[in-house]
């Protein structure tokens, strides 16, 4: 039988098995053997020791599509990244470090501007056009209203996706509404996942749909991949693509140099000063690390 890491505790994985239910299963020696680790979002193929009980052996991992280091998981789809519109404001900074972490990683992102219920629509769109312009995809929603949240399952639907943001921002508010749905269909098995929630700090995922799953993250500022190499830092920006390799200079970082498409396009309005400055002081840390490491 197949099925998802759900959640790792001291040697127990609980494993999620579409319309059957979660399997408390140990991982067997050969494992230990192989040095191969579990990690929550593998899917796994495990063998049933005891139906009534759901208990079970873990016997093999399933090949990844991928690994991510912060959090530990494998086979991310994407990652949703929510802040509030207001109360608490966004950040910025701390949103383009998320995406640069994710760009890393090359996770694609989407952006949730919740409790749009409290801004102007002229604020709202501004808010929008920052970032859907560097290609990424914006919604705006009001766990509060209700608003939006028929299309974040949408985009979530069969997907395992990494959710983070500050506390604040209605992170909770709308995965609750996202869980009604399923806690109806299978009230015991959510009560159970809570349960876990609230005992752990280890990274799980949540069931909101048949294989659709959302990862918790234990902390936001822990996601942020650090050692890269300041060089590196202009590539995980979408919006700067299109001008790599126009600027007067080979390998033009677009800082300090002359001649630079990329800072042209900032002058024309066609690249978005608030990200290029981020851009500009995120590299200047880079920098700073590299001098502290030699
Ligand atoms: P979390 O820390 O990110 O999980 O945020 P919560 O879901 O706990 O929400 C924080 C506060 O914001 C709570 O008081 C919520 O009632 C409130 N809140 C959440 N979503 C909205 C929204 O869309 N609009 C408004 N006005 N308030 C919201
Ligand atoms: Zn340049």
């Amino acid at each position: 039988m197949q099925g998802k890491i759900i959640k790792g505790i001291a040697g127990f994985y609980y494993v999620d098995v579409a319309e059957s239910g979660i399997y408390e299963c140990k991982a067997k020696g050969i494992f230990r053997k192989e040095k191969k680790k579990p990690l929550v979002g593998d899917n796994v193929e495990i063998e049933v020791l005891d139906e009534k009980e759901k208990i079970g052996n873990l016997i093999q991992i399933l090949p990844r599509k991928n690994e991510l280091i912060r959090p530990a998981a494998a086979n991310v789809d994407q990652a949703l990244v929510i802040f509030a519109v207001r109360q608490p404001d966004p950040n910025y900074q701390l949103l383009d470090r998320f995406l640069i972490a994710m760009e890393q990683q090359e996770i694609p992102s989407i952006i949730c501007f919740n409790k749009k219920d409290l801004a102007e629509q002229k604020e709202l769109d501004q808010m929008y056009q920052i970032y859907s312009s560097c290609g990424y995809q914006v919604l705006l929603t009001s766990a509060e209203q209700e608003k939006g949240i028929s299309r974040i399952r949408k985009i979530l639907e069969g997907k395992t996706t990494v959710v983070a943001g500050p506390s604040g921002v209605g992170k909770s508010s709308l995965t609750n509404l996202l869980q009604e749905e399923v806690s109806m269909e299978t009230g015991e098995i959510s009560k159970k996942l809570k349960r876990g929630r609230h005992t752990t700090r280890h990274a799980q995922l949540l069931t909101v749909g048949e294989h659709t799953y959302l990862m918790d993250t234990p902390g936001f500022s822990s996601l942020f991949v650090e050692g890269m190499e300041k060089e590196e830092l202009r590539f995980h920006y979408p919006e700067f693509a299109e001008y790599e390799g126009k600027c007067r200079f080979q390998g033009c970082v677009h800082v300090h140099e002359p001649e630079c498409a990329v800072k042209q396009a900032v002058e024309k309005g066609k690249i978005h000063r608030q990200r290029y400055e981020n851009y500009v002081s995120f590299y200047e840390e880079l920098k700073e690390q590299e001098k502290r490491r030699y």
